[in-house]
């Protein structure tokens, strides 16, 4: 019977098929934590996408995200980004999360070294939650060149 369903299909929409299913398997997604901020948004991708040699990057933006998280795990908007993470692991595959804060950050206006400390808590919250992933924290600086934040 399938035989006969495959003989009955044209050869170029088969191959088509048989293509987009490799596609899909062999398309490699990580996901970005990010603040709405416009000004961090290509940095960031460029940045993860050469980091995890990822074909694309789930953006998950929030007015100063590591705020969010850091301030209440449990709270609505954290819960928010943790079902979007979700998505990006379970129904992409996400290879790895990068956490994002930012210089001059009107949704987090606290200064760079109290910002970090929100950083490394907020990359504690996603571990709890999703131990498997790698993830990244992250700061954008007043030229807009990201760079990973130690845990030293
Ligand atoms: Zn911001």
């Amino acid at each position: 019977m399938y035989a006969r369903l495959l003989s009955s299909l044209p050869i170029g929409r088969l191959l088509t098929w048989l293509k987009q299913g490799v596609e899909e398997h062999t398309m490699r997604f990580c996901t970005a934590v990010n603040c709405m901020d416009g000004r961090v948004q290509r940095p960031v991708l460029d940045y993860l996408s050469s980091l995890f040699m990822a074909d694309f990057v789930d953006q998950i933006t929030e007015a100063g995200p590591a705020a969010v998280l850091a301030a209440d795990p449990e709270s609505d908007l954290s819960k928010s980004i943790f079902s979007r993470i979700d998505v990006s692991v379970n129904a992409h595959g996400s290879v790895g999360i990068g956490i994002v804060a930012h210089y001059d950050c009107r949704g987090h206006p606290k200064p760079e070294a109290q910002q970090k400390d929100d950083l490394r808590l907020s990359v504690a919250a996603i571990r709890v939650r999703f131990p498997r992933q790698k993830i990244i924290p992250l700061w954008v600086d007043r030229h807009w060149k990201v760079s990973e934040v130690g845990f030293d």
